[in-house]
């Protein structure tokens, strides 16, 4: 086998990246890191699900983001824009023990304690540094790196790319996508202060607030500070005409439950913007380089899935790639349509999850009192991120998502009412 500069090269210092780096370094590969910001940056995406604690109890980072100071998330509350209709999912319902709690994290502070711990591991940590191009066959990876230096090129046995959404370079694997399964929706953001809490356990909740054609997140992230964001479809941004910020105060004048949660709020940074942001690879390995996160794919974010399937497809992708090196050899045609298969039926889990939310009759069905046949147990499990269908999981959600088919027809539950939208003033 010739000789490479690295055992692993992982491309990206979010959860992904650095979880792949800290399982690596666990098996002893040497493993170099690139990533192109320089520490702490600003990342959206501050919920987590309860799922992601034993990944990175299993790398060691866990007591470390435990001592941070974040805030704990005990499950979350769901609102209509305008309509009485409401529903607290509460993690300690959840019928697979151990998912109790997890935490909402400010992602620049969360994201460099995984980095800082996979450099404790013995990770190399190049910041500042950008992958430009990559070359990978069945023997190893050529990668073309920047940095404040200039370019120069490194060799890796492995390299896991592990870039998330940005694509500041391509491959034809990163090109080839699955047809998209929903509208293209964007959202619209800021953190804030002044957005009051609920008293006790519910303090640390996520407030989602469901619109006619969206949605609102409203995320504790530290004692002051509260990320609230907008998700629309792009239609409605074209359609609106006006800017990101003045769609979003509108969408807060129009809604009864909004104005009260954010009458006195302040943005804190200027707004941010994600545009058609649900994509996923159709191939997510080849023989010697693995899509881990973000890079592999992605889908809405309204039940908090993101960063749990970045780390859960980074200890995947680290597990064959050990398997596949102890033998000296890349992942064969089988390994790698598994890997593929299993990251987009875990995903897929979160999808269908999506899809339901976002149909009027089937969220109707989420947001009852009493889900029939008290389903909602098994439901709670799989919003904290349980996406592993066990067979007691399996068969309640299967009959969840049949009793959502059935309400299209026979209004099982009573329907939801939305409410009059309030009217928006014209300017001036
Ligand atoms: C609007 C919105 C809301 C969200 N809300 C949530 C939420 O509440 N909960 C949740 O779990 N998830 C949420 N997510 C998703 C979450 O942000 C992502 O799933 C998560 O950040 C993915 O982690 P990652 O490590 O795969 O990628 P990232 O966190 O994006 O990290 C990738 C890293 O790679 C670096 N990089 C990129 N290209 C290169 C290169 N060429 N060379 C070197 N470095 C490079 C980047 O600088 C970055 O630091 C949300 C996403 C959006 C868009």
């Amino acid at each position: 086998m010739p000789e490479t500069d690295y055992d692993v090269l992982i491309i990206g210092g979010g959860p992904g990246g650095s979880t792949a780096a800290a399982y690596a370094r666990q098996q002893g590969l040497r493993t170099l890191l690139v990533e192109k910001c320089e520490f702490p940056r600003f990342r959206i995406g501050e919920s987590m699900l309860p799922t992601t604690n034993a990944i990175l109890r299993e790398t060691g980072a866990w007591p470390k983001i435990q001592a941070a100071g974040f805030i704990p998330k005990y499950g979350a509350m769901f609102y209509l824009a305008n309509g009485p209709a409401e529903k607290e999912v509460d993690f300690r319902n959840s019928l697979i023990p151990g998912l109790e709690s997890t935490y909402q994290v400010e992602r620049a502070k969360f994201d460099g304690i995984l980095l800082d711990h996979a450099r404790v591991l013995g990770t190399e940590v190049r910041m500042s540094t950008t992958v430009r191009s990559l070359v990978s066959d069945g023997v190893g990876n050529r990668v073309e790196l920047e940095d404040t230096g200039g370019r120069r090129m490194v060799t890796a046995r492995w390299v896991l790319d592990a870039s998330g959404r940005d694509n500041v370079f391509t491959t034809d694997q990163k090109r080839a996508l699955d047809p998209p399964t929903s509208a293209k929706r964007m959202a619209v953001y800021s953190h804030f202060c002044g957005v009051p809490r609920p008293e006790g356990r519910r303090a640390g909740h996520t407030i989602v607030v469901r619109l006619d054609d969206g949605w609102f997140w409203i995320i504790p992230i530290d004692e002051e500070r509260t990320s609230v964001g907008l998700v629309t479809t792009l239609d409605a941004m074209k359609r609106a005409n006006v800017e990101p910020a003045v769609l979003f105060q509108q969408a807060v004048d129009r809604s009864a439950r909004l104005r009260e949660l954010m009458g006195a709020a302040t943005p804190t940074m200027p707004f941010h913007i994600t545009s058609d942001y649900t994509y996923f690879r159709r191939e997510l390995a080849r023989e010697r380089l693995l899509l881990v996160g973000d890079a592999a794919g992605f889908f809405d974010p309204i039940f908090s899935s993101g960063v749990y399937v970045s780390v859960w497809s980074a200890q995947q992708a680290v597990k064959l790639i050990v398997g596949a090196d102890r033998e000296h050899r890349g992942l064969t045609a089988g390994e790698r349509a598994r890997y593929t298969s299993a990251i987009k039926r875990h995903a897929g889990v979160f999808r269908r999850l999506i899809t339901m939310f976002y149909d009027n009759q089937s969220f109707a069905v989420f947001m009852c009192e009493q889900v029939p046949w008290n389903l909602m147990p098994g439901l709670t499990s799989i919003v904290a991120g349980h996406a592993e269908l066990t067979w007691p999981l399996w068969w309640r959600f299967k009959v969840f998502l049949c009793v959502c088919r059935l309400q299209h027809r026979f209004h099982i539950v009573p329907p939801l009412e939305f409410g009059p939208p309030k009217a928006v003033a014209p300017a001036g």
